[in-house]
């Protein structure tokens, strides 16, 4: 088998960069037996021949990188906090309490706060 045995027009799975799914695209163009640009079957936007390949999610931010080194660095897990063999009795749930705002509210006054400004 050659390289490529797609001919021009012939159905050929890739990725499409503007669904963003692997779909059927229909071969546009070739250069030397192989594909070079191709048509998405669905949106029928013309983008180069990717092989199939989905490419990768977005490299993790540099924020998570941080987060995983500091993951990676911190002790494991102490003895006290090893898992138990016995498993903590269920303490039973309460009955939810209504919440109450901690602040009560604030009343929004009208009337002005600030004395009048002088004038001069
Ligand atoms: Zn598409």
């Amino acid at each position: 088998m050659t390289a490529s045995s797609f001919r021009l027009g012939d159905v050929i799975d890739d990725y499409c960069p503007r669904c963003k799914l692997l779909l059927n695209h229909a071969v546009a163009s070739m250069v030397e037996g192989k594909v070079v640009k191709v048509v998405c079957q669905t949106c029928h936007s013309e983008h180069p021949y990717r092989n199939a390949e989905v490419p990768l999610k977005k490299r993790p931010g540099p924020r998570t990188v941080l987060f995983e080194e500091v993951l990676s660095k911190s002790p494991p897990v102490g003895p006290a906090e090893a898992p138990a063999e016995k498993l903590p009795e269920e303490e039973p749930l309460a009955p939810p309490k209504k919440k109450r705002a901690v602040t009560p509210a604030r009343y929004i006054s009208r009337h002005a706060t600030r004395p009048p400004r002088s004038t001069r």
